[in-house]
């Protein structure tokens, strides 16, 4: 049997980090919290239970502890605010995921990054992952917000994160991709609406069935389920009985290619 190709639609892929390249069960997001919860107590020296409370509310209002902190007018530097609730994570929960690094070798278009999440943690949870050196870029929290550090008081500055509108323009510029040839792929709802709300193809991850955000919705980032809910990232394949499309691949090129999609499937 013939198979013809059309090329993918996507000229990049754009992933979230956490809990979206590896599962929220392991751990990592609860620990985040729990060291947010410690900030507030040992750094602002609000009570245990003020400190659960003001974290849930500074997350809806102002999109992180931080920037919430900040704007209240706390003096709170994001190195300080990073280096205590990142720097005591336990990273050895996250093991290196030889799947999800051949999954990325398959997919030829530019991979990016895009995270809330400063670049010290990001570059220890991809090394954790054994897959940084399939990224060509990181866009994190430094990348957003370049004129943060060279704020002379707290609220001089807002904190930018995602899901604001602000940050995926910064983003897309950073990244310098065409919106609508870019797949976005982010397991928060509301990360995944905005990015639609910018032109961007979307998928939302560690979610069942349809979603009235993502154009896409997978369970996880692992290769059978993107390869069943967007084989577009390889170019569609049909069968020679479908006249619609044109042989866009020789045969050998194609066949080097399901192969090496199949190995990671297995
Ligand atoms: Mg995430």
């Amino acid at each position: 049997m013939a198979f013809y190709t059309k090329p993918s639609p996507f000229d990049c892929i754009i992933f979230d980090l956490d809990d979206t390249l590896y599962p929220e069960t392991i751990g990592i997001g609860a620990s985040v919290k729990k060291n947010i919860d410690l900030f507030l107590i040992e750094k602002c020296g609000f009570s245990q239970t003020k400190a659960s409370t003001l974290r849930v509310e500074l997350f809806k209002s102002h999109g992180s502890t931080l920037a919430g902190l900040r704007a209240l007018g706390y003096d709170i530097t994001a190195e300080d605010y990073h280096s205590f609730v990142h720097g005591r994570l336990p990273y050895d929960l996250i093991k290196p995921d030889i799947q999800l690094r051949n999954l990325l070798r398959t997919i030829n278009q530019r991979k990016i990054i895009f995270t809330n999440s400063d670049r010290i943690h990001a570059l220890r949870v991809l090394d954790r992952l054994g897959i940084k050196d399939c990224f060509e870029q990181i866009i994190c929290f430094e990348t957003i917000n370049p004129n943060l550090p060279n704020s002379t008081r707290p609220d001089e500055f807002p904190v930018v994160l995602k899901p604001s509108l602000e940050a995926f323009k910064i983003a897309i510029h950073a990244a310098s991709v065409d919106p609508r040839r870019t797949l976005f792929l982010d397991d928060s709802v509301r990360n995944v609406a905005a990015g639609k709300e910018m032109g961007l193809h979307t998928v939302l991850v560690g979610k069942k069935g349809k979603s009235k955000v993502g154009e896409y919705v997978v369970e996880c980032v692992n290769s059978v389920e993107l390869a069943q809910v967007i084989p577009e990232i390889w170019g569609m394949r049909m069968d020679d009985d479908d006249q619609k499309l044109k042989l866009a691949r020789t045969n050998s090129e194609l066949d080097a290619m399901l192969s090496a999609f199949t190995a990671v499937g297995a």
